[in-house]
């Protein structure tokens, strides 16, 4: 077990970072761009996306030149860390107080979030967020507010205020929970202009504030508190066992992760019931050493605090009471099946219990963290980066109980305060302004051979439409190449890169092991890792015989068993798509090992389709010709022996085959492409065992 405070990540203490030198030569805003920059940059200080900011600075009119107090303060989305000053909305302070006149008490609170547009300085689109009183009011121009794990856990204390009050007497002040808006503001204004001393306060269950006259003091202040938090939490962590010590031992790295690998597709097919969801595995030691521990079974019911914890985490994960090691494949999936149908209806309970008449209807009963002793956490969510700062948050979460059950006792937040976060009118207003996703959000595949021409091409295809996809290939600097391609255009939450030989059964078995940990499991398999060759028959030796079946043959077999697996596991149907050949229907002369090893593919598909039916797995062939362009098949030798073929120059064989097709088109990788996400999206939802040839038109290989 991980060192009690080191792992509990309140230990080391924060140094400013503050720049004097680059902070003289910045404007105003962009101090307060660098200023908010620097909070968000150590996730101790807050986490993603959660705090906010603000500085109310003098800027002249625009029409009149006259002079306007305005406020800038973080706008409604974004995180701190990486906010440029479009983040930030920009109200006209004078119009803001005027707010107060409208605003006839806490039921109208709601009402009031809309008059905030009205009080927008220039023509600045960004949408002022609900903490927006919160920084107006405080009668100081700049002011930070921030989530961090070492005042969360004070102020998740039962005894919160007196540990405030021992720490730091009058300089930071306690304000009990109150849900932020318009309300929580006044009681800001009213805290700042009755203790004229303080520096800052601390929010009940929920974060810290702090205010000073220039933007170093803000920042530093924030810095030294949070400092003094963590100083006093170490000290009364100290000795102590983390968590009541540990009830459950650990598994070793390799067997927790193989473990892992055998629950993840079952559990990401359980939730995603209704909605694919992509899934997110997190074994680290501040994550052990409460799934471990003695106190999970009090703590974890006890939901998470902070609101924006639990926005993301929902109030309670689901905590499985298995012995995770021990259990089969057969009673896995009814033990995993009664578990999740257990925390859904405790979760209706929840919904049922609290509601009010406006509530918005109950959303998705499943799930969002789920933990295993001896194992880890899971997190599951539409997509992969939401799944993983679920489980960002979730961390951040363990810290705060952490903290508070060494120093104190932790208290969640009330049930009814917790829906009323969680269906808050306004949340659902911003889940209703959320774009619709893409076609094969939610969706994983996996492309074979996706450092080639036709599988990186697959594969941008696929993340195109929102999938989160896995290439392998036995090139394993083409692979990185792709990779670091692939990461810049579609980012590093949605791609993952796996060496492999595909003839290789054991490689094969760990590919799919690989995926299933890195996005919980497999929706779509891009068989397509292939070479080619030619050779007239009294030539062809063994060897080359044998290479062709062994990764056109077998390597589709090898692949798509695993797929087949790992979809059953799911049982969520699944999308095989084989990158077969014109030759795998029409046989050429001089290439008889690739003509029947292509053969032997489509018949493999088939077999496929029918196995894989009742489970709602379909198989489905493409067929390319002649793809010159991004081939690494078309490079060297293969395009030396076609062009000699036809008697012509190996840069005039792109013509030849065109001339060659009957639409009189080069097909190129995009192309096959295209076809490839035909089959594997529901458009083609009612279609198994079919071939698509994408030639340009070639008559032999009709199909009949
Ligand atoms: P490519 O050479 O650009 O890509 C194939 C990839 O498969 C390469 O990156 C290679 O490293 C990888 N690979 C080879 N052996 C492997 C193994 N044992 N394990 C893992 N990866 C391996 O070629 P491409 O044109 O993109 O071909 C893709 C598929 O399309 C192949 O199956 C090929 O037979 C088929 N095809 C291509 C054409 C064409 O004209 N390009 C025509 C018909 C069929």
């Amino acid at each position: 077990m991980a060192d009690h405070a080191i792992a509990s990540g309140l230990s080391r203490l924060l140094t400013s970072s503050w720049d004097e030198g680059l902070a003289e030569t910045l404007s105003p805003q962009d101090l307060l761009v660098y200023r908010s920059n620097l909070l968000g940059a150590d996730k101790r200080i807050t986490n993603f996306g959660g705090g906010n900011t603000s500085s109310k600075l003098g800027m002249p009119d625009p029409l009149t030149g006259a002079p306007v107090e305005v406020m800038w303060v973080k706008g409604s989305g974004g995180d701190l860390g990486s906010i440029r000053l479009d983040g930030f909305a920009t109200l006209d302070m004078a119009r803001f107080r005027s707010v107060r006149q409208a605003y006839a008490g806490p039921d109208m609170e709601d009402d009031v979030v809309a008059l905030y547009p009205h009080c927008t300085f220039g023509l600045n689109p960004r949408a002022a967020s609900i903490d927006t009183p919160l920084h107006g009011l405080i009668d100081y121009p700049h002011v930070d507010h921030v989530h961090p794990d070492a005042i969360i856990a004070i102020a998740a204390s039962v005894d919160g205020e007196a540990i405030t009050r021992e720490i730091f007497g009058d300089e930071i002040g306690w304000l009990p929970w109150r849900r932020p808006g318009f309300e929580l503001g006044l009681m800001l204004e009213r805290f700042v202009r009755d203790n004229p001393g303080a520096r800052g306060v601390i929010l009940g269950s929920h974060g810290l504030f702090t205010w000073a006259h220039t933007q170093r003091g803000c920042y530093e202040t924030t810095v030294e508190v949070i400092n003094r938090a963590i100083t006093w939490l170490a000290e009364h962590e100290a000795g102590k066992p983390a968590f009541g010590g540990p009830a459950v031992e650990m598994l070793a790295p390799k067997q927790r992760r193989a473990t892992a690998a055998r629950l993840m597709p079952i559990l990401r097919g359980l939730v995603s019931e209704g909605r694919a969801k992509v899934g997110h595995f997190d074994d680290q030691a501040a994550v052990l050493d409460f799934v471990c521990s003695r106190d999970l079974a009090a703590l974890a019911p006890l939901g998470t605090s902070c609101p924006d914890h639990f926005l993301r985490t929902k109030i309670r994960p689901l905590v499985l009471e298995i012995d995770a090691s021990r259990l089969d494949g057969e009673d896995l999936l009814p033990t995993l099946r009664q578990a999740i149908a257990a925390y859904r209806a405790d979760y209706l309970g929840y919904y049922e219990r609290c509601r009010r008449p406006d509530s918005p209807p109950v959303r998705d009963t499943n799930p969002v963290v789920i933990l295993v002793p001896g194992v880890g956490m899971f997190t599951f969510a539409a997509d992969k980066a939401t799944a993983r700062i679920a489980g960002e948050f979730y961390v951040n979460a363990i810290n705060v109980m952490r903290g508070a059950s060494a120093a104190s006792t932790y208290a969640g937040l009330p049930e009814q305060e917790a829906f009323d976060i969680e269906y808050w009118l306004l949340e659902e207003a911003k889940l209703q302004r959320l774009p619709k996703g893409k076609p094969l959000e939610g969706r994983i595949a996996l492309v074979t051979g996706g450092a080639g021409g036709i599988g990186l091409a697959t594969a941008r295809r696929l993340l195109g439409e929102g999938a989160c996809v896995v290439i392998c290939d036995i090139d394993r600097s083409a692979l990185r190449e792709a990779e670091t391609a692939l990461v810049k255009s579609h980012g590093r939450d949605r791609v993952a890169a796996v060496p492999v030989d595909v003839t290789d059964e054991r490689t094969v078995i760990t590919l799919f092991g690989e995926a299933a940990l890195a996005f919980g499991g497999l929706d779509i398999l891009v068989s397509n890792a292939g070479i080619a060759s030619a050779a007239p028959l009294e030539d062809t030796s063994l060897e080359l015989w044998q290479r062709n079946i062994d990764i056109l043959a077998t390597g589709y077999f090898l692949v798509s068993r695993e797929a087949f697996r790992l979809m059953k596991a799911q049982a969520r149907g699944g999308s095989i798509v084989f990158i077969a050949s014109k030759n795998a229907l029409v046989a050429s002369p001089n290439a008889s090992a690739y003509c029947t090893a292509k053969a032997a593919e489509i018949q493999l598909a088939r077999c496929l389709a029918l196995e894989g039916a009742p489970h709602g797995i379909r198989a489905n062939v493409v067929n390319p010709d002649a793809v010159l362009r991004g081939s690494r098949i078309w490079e060297g030798e293969w395009r030396a022996q076609r062009a000699g073929a036809y008697n012509v120059a190996p840069d005039d064989l792109d013509e030849v085959y065109r001339q060659r097709s009957m639409l009189k088109l080069n097909v190129f990788p995009e192309d096959i492409a295209e076809a490839v996400y035909f089959f594997a999206s529901d458009l083609s939802a009612k279609s198994t065992g079919n071939i698509l040839n994408v030639d340009a038109g070639h008559a032999p290989a009709f199909t009949r």
